[in-house]
């Protein structure tokens, strides 16, 4: 009900899938240092066989089954930190040992899932709930405590995000008080574990984000931080 179609939707969506896979290809290539993907709809909350939250097709999930798949990948990591869970990710890779889903997201909130009990099939998922109201240093100490050593540990060979930035402070669907440069911050905390795990190779896809002005100002300075790390 939450997921309305016109004419050109479904071709939109195949657009964006198909763009994050040429990311993945071009990046694997080693043709680009990394990618972003300014898609529409979003990916994160479309399940196996389910649309759901405005997204079609799994977008970020279906990019790592690609690099896994195709380019004979054992280590995809994906993190998520659009202010909503990643359900449809989690659900596309709840039995997936060859990747590591991470999503951040406001806690209660919009789709109600997403406990930190909620772990995958073989540990390859964490959830990191944050209150309403969590603010950037917040965040970013949770981002600290958890994801990094994490994704350390698991030493990815390719990095993807789900690049919601409904997460801002401006955000009128959600309650948390980001700012853009929280959004920078964090994509330039990620781009270090690249470089430190697998020569920086990043593919980030968009996914929320409610406040048009806000949205933009918070993609701008996510896509300034890979330009420059790319560079
Ligand atoms: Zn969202």
């Amino acid at each position: 009900p939450d997921t309305w179609m016109s004419p050109g939707s479904v071709d939109a969506a195949l657009r964006g899938v198909g763009g994050a896979l040429a990311g993945v290809d071009m990046v694997l290539a080693g043709k680009a240092a990394n990618a972003f993907l300014a898609t529409r709809p979003p990916g994160h909350h479309a399940e196996t066989a389910r649309t759901m939250g405005f997204c079609l097709f799994g977008t970020v999930a279906i990019a790592a089954r690609h690099a896994m798949e195709r380019h004979g990948l054992s280590r995809v990591a994906v993190v998520d930190f659009d202010v909503h869970h990643g359900n449809g990710t989690q659900d596309l890779l709840w039995s997936e040992k060859r990747s590591l889903f991470i999503s951040s997201h406001q806690y209660p909130l919009w789709p109600g899932s997403g406990p930190a009990s909620d772990t995958g099939a073989h540990g390859n998922v964490i959830n990191l709930p944050l209150d309403p109201g969590t603010n950037g240093a917040a965040f970013r100490a949770a981002y600290e405590e958890t994801v990094f050593p994490a994704l350390d540990a698991f030493a990815p060979e390719l990095l993807l995000i789900s690049a919601g930035f409904d997460a801002h402070q401006d955000d009128p669907l959600a309650g948390l008080r980001l700012t853009e440069d929280d959004f920078a911050w964090v994509t330039g905390r990620l781009c270090d574990l690249a470089d430190t795990h697998c020569g920086g190779r990043v593919v980030s896809c968009l996914e929320g984000g409610y406040d048009l002005d806000a949205l933009a100002a918070s993609t701008a300075a996510h896509v300034d931080v890979l330009i420059a790390r790319g560079a």
